[in-house]
């Protein structure tokens, strides 16, 4: 038996590498198995060019866990390693590309998925490490190395017969956990499930049932228990996958969710390499969904499915898988965003989902419509947040109406152009964010032969706002504004059945009975119209729901609103004008007043107690 000294610069790293981010510790399966991956590719690729001999027989890697011993092995039927080469990679190769790792990144706890640490992190959870291997070369005799995470090794020759490596890991004391069957089976899921050569952990029953009718029965069957898709849907050309291949994929991926509704297979080898495939999700209209669901792979070895550094924000909300050994995994985060490919990459994860919602625009827009509601939100968001995308998809993306039309932007404006614009040449959008609130409004605003918006997302305040910034000529006010109302009389030129000392006398009581603070206007609105209608300034409210959202005091800004008075309705024109006492007509104009706050639910506290007791007295007769 030959014993050494791993020559140590500066400091012990064991102990370091089994502190190392101890909440990581579980990388260290990926890691092994990942080299145990490589050393069978290696073997593959030189039985392909005839440098090694004979047939290649079996070449699957095996996860063998031993409770008794508490030892946990990976065995692979690679390449192998002689004496010189053990050596060399693990006293020298692995041990500096570890000691070089922890050296940059030992302070820096942001590198992605750890990726690197390499053979030395079975040190993170085993207090021995034995490795027992045999070259692919016949004639090298078969080695055995053993560290107990001191520097000293011990190296010997031994009996092994079969081509390949075992790394036996003697779990420590702290690291029990790894010798739970289904621990080590999660982990295998997690960071194993795509490599490309096929993992074994165990065996597992399957059950089939044989014979019909009442002879039918359930057999049960041990089979090999392999872990992992080494052929995965993202590997593959798009040409020769079908939409059932990618759902079927989806819900491999995802077991539980419902199925996406469209995808983006990418494959890329210039100026970058990349491959993947993107799902959009059901998102039924809400923001609240899981992020994190893209997972991040390098040749098929999970890394991490915290990709923020690499994917766009708004993209976050996609599900899937991106693949690519282009992207500096052994960095730190910050460097990644700084990264030239990762940007190149970033823009053409933008592109293509811009490019996919747009091809699905043009090639069945009754799809693309039906689905608006799910990914709307999504390409509103993305719209404001990536002003590349927001050039992309701005023709395809969708406007609805309150009646559930959906329109183009182009065609939006084509279509209320006539009669909704200003004198600015402004094209007036009326929106309502609430169907059921605003119904009073948008009738009458339809009526009035307007069109309305129905635009009643969170977002779409953000999104309103970045297309009058970006569509130039949009002007967006909700139905119940000033502005509206305006529109309404500088459009219709009506004129009041009132006449000019009538209507003094409407402007007086009401000054009077509300308080000299709150703006009246008289405006000659069909008689089918409410008696009395509140307006709100568009500004002032926008501004509002603003700092709402942004959680701030809102007690600053006065809650201003307008009073309108229908000169044209009956109840105004003749029953008030024609009432004799001055008490019951202030008590009918406030009672009207109230009417319209009701209608903006804005009567809450004393103020509808009031309203009700006298909406009763009226019942009575009084
Ligand atoms: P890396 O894999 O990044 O090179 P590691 O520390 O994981 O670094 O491993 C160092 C070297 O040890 C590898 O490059 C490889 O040559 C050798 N090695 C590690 N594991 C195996 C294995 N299972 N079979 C053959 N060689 C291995």
């Amino acid at each position: 038996m030959a014993k050494g000294t791993i020559s140590v610069q500066t400091e012990n790293i064991f102990p370091i590498i089994k502190q190392f981010l101890y909440s990581d510790q579980e990388i260290f399966l990926r890691e092994l198995v990942s080299n145990a991956t490589d050393a069978t590719q290696k073997l593959k690729t030189l039985h392909s060019k005839g440098e090694a001999k004979g047939s290649l027989g079996e070449t699957k890697i095996e996860i063998l866990l031993d409770k008794e011993a508490k030892t946990l092995t990976i065995r692979d039927r690679g390449i192998g390693m002689n004496e010189d080469e053990v050596m060399k990679y693990l006293n020298q190769v692995a041990f500096s590309s570890a000691q070089e790792f922890l050296d940059k990144y030992k302070d820096d706890a942001s590198v992605i998925g750890h990726f690197g640490l390499g053979f030395y992190s079975a040190f993170m959870v085993a207090d021995r490490v034995v490795v027992q291997t045999k070259s692919y070369r016949k004639d090298d005799p078969a080695v055995q190395w053993s560290c107990d995470g001191s520097p000293e090794y011990e190296l010997d020759t031994i009996d092994k017969s079969e081509r390949g490596t075992d790394i036996i890991l003697h779990i420590s004391e702290d690291g029990a956990e790894y010798l739970e069957e289904a621990r080590i089976q999660t982990l295998l899921d997690k960071y194993c499930k795509f490599l490309p050569i096929e993992i074994q952990f165990g065996t597992k029953t399957e059950y089939e049932s044989v014979g019909e009718g009442d002879d039918a029965e359930t057999k049960e069957t041990e089979v090999d228990n392999i872990i992992n898709n080494p052929n995965p849907l993202w590997k593959k050309k798009p040409n020769e996958l079908s939409d059932d291949d990618y759902r079927a994929f989806y819900k491999e991926l995802y077991p539980y969710a419902p199925d996406p509704l469209f995808w983006i297979h990418l494959n890329i080898d210039y100026p970058f390499n990349l491959t993947g495939v993107l799902y959009f999700p059901k998102l039924n209209n809400s923001m609240e969904v899981q992020k994190n669901k893209i997972q991040l792979y390098s040749n098929q070895v999970y890394v991490t499915d915290d990709v923020k550094e690499i994917v766009p924000e708004f993209l976050m909300l996609l599900h899937g898988v991106i693949d690519s050994p282009d992207i500096p995994l052994n960095v730190s985060r910050s460097y990644l965003q700084a990264d030239t490919n990762v940007k190149k990459i970033t823009n053409y994860i933008t592109k293509k989902v811009g490019d996919k919602l747009n091809d699905l625009f043009k090639k069945d827009r009754e799809e693309f419509t039906d689905k608006w509601d799910d990914i709307g939100v999504f390409v509103k968001y993305g719209m404001l947040s990536e002003e590349k995308f927001n050039e992309r998809v701005m023709k395809s993306a969708l406007l609805k109406n309150t009646e559930g039309k959906f329109y183009t932007i182009e065609e939006w404006k084509e279509a209320v152009k006539a009669n909704q614009t200003d004198k600015h040449d402004k094209i007036i959008c009326i929106y309502a964010n609430n169907k059921d609130e605003s119904h009073a409004y948008i009738k009458s605003a339809t009526d009035y032969g307007y069109q309305v918006l129905l635009l009643d997302h969170v977002i779409d305040n953000h999104f309103m706002q970045h297309l009058e910034h970006k569509a130039g000529d949009l002007t967006f006010v909700r139905v119940d504004s000033d502005t509206v109302d305006k529109l309404v009389q500088t459009d219709e030129e009506k004129e009041s059945v009132l006449s000019d000392k009538e209507q003094e006398k409407v402007k007086t009581l009401f000054t009077e009975t509300l308080g000299e603070k709150q703006v009246v206007e008289l405006r000659p609105l069909s008689p089918t119209d409410h008696p009395v209608v509140i307006t709100k300034p568009e500004f002032m409210r926008r501004m509002k729901e603003m700092q709402m959202m942004q959680g701030m005091d809102m007690s600053m800004l006065p809650d201003s609103h307008n009073v309108i008075v229908n000169t044209n309705h009956p109840l105004i024109a003749t029953k008030l004008l024609k009432m004799k006492s001055a008490e019951k007509k202030s008590e009918f104009t406030q009672y009207l007043y109230m009417l319209a706050k009701l209608n903006q639910k804005m009567l809450t506290g004393e103020e509808m107690s009031d309203f009700i007791s006298k909406s009763l007295g009226f019942l009575e007769g009084k």
